[in-house]
């Protein structure tokens, strides 16, 4: 079976690779150009979340990084996903876990959108690490708009907007949750508490982007959060 660099690089011979940043056509065996390697607004922060062992955020979630989250999200610019889970790898190197999880997206953005930002994002990070990747939680589509919510409120709305997936047994597991953006981290905390009240032994999270000032209600262009 082909590997990812090399299916990656056969796809690159019909549609050239583009640099999800500025637009700029890049070598097949390329994500992003030097130029934007250089100067996205990359997240050194050391906060902390709820229920999560570890966080870790690639850039913060503002300028180019920004405007490649919402061409993943809005745009189907799916090149973006290659280059948020190529970050998010180098992150995460050497860490270990038994799998990844991605934050659901709920029906009507999956409907809407035609794929799952985070999901996408956690698939092409599972080639990398050789981590499985398993849908522990499911979306149950109940939940409001994250942003239009007090922090609290997020963290009650997002608990009530996941489950469990009855045929997902978590119980011993070390978990790594993944998404694309990282608002106030309700949904990551709420997320993580099912997993942890399953018997999941530890949870971490990874995402892109990260908003700033944590816990603020006016930020962010995240619907699903
Ligand atoms: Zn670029």
């Amino acid at each position: 079976m082909l590997d990812y660099e090399t299916k990656r690089r056969i796809t690159a011979a019909f549609y050239p690779n583009r640099c999800p940043f500025c637009g700029e056509i890049v070598g097949c065996g390329e994500y992003c150009c030097n130029g934007c390697r250089k100067i996205l607004p990359y997240y050194d922060d050391n906060e902390t979340i709820e229920n999560i062992s570890h966080f870790c955020a690639v850039c913060r979630y503002t300028g180019i990084a920004r405007d490649a989250v919402l061409s993943l999200k809005y745009g189907r610019q799916v090149c973006a996903a290659d280059v948020f889970a190529l970050m998010i790898s180098e992150k995460l190197s050497g860490a270990w876990a038994d799998f990844l999880v991605p934050i659901p997206s709920g029906f009507n953005s999956v409907w809407n959108r035609g794929f799952a930002c985070a999901e996408i994002i956690a698939r092409k990070l599972s080639q990398r690490l050789n981590i499985p990747v398993v849908r522990a939680l499911i979306s149950s589509d109940s939940k409001a708009e994250q942003k239009t919510l007090s922090r609290k409120g997020r963290y009650e709305n997002a608990k009530s907007s996941f489950m469990l997936s009855k045929r997902r047994d978590v119980f011993g597991k070390h978990i790594v949750l993944i998404d694309d953006v990282c608002t106030t981290g309700a949904t990551l905390s709420a997320a993580a508490k099912i997993l942890l009240d399953a018997g999941a032994v530890r949870v971490d999270a990874a995402v892109f982007a990260k908003t700033e000032n944590l816990g603020s209600n006016t930020e962010g262009d995240r619907s699903d959060e």
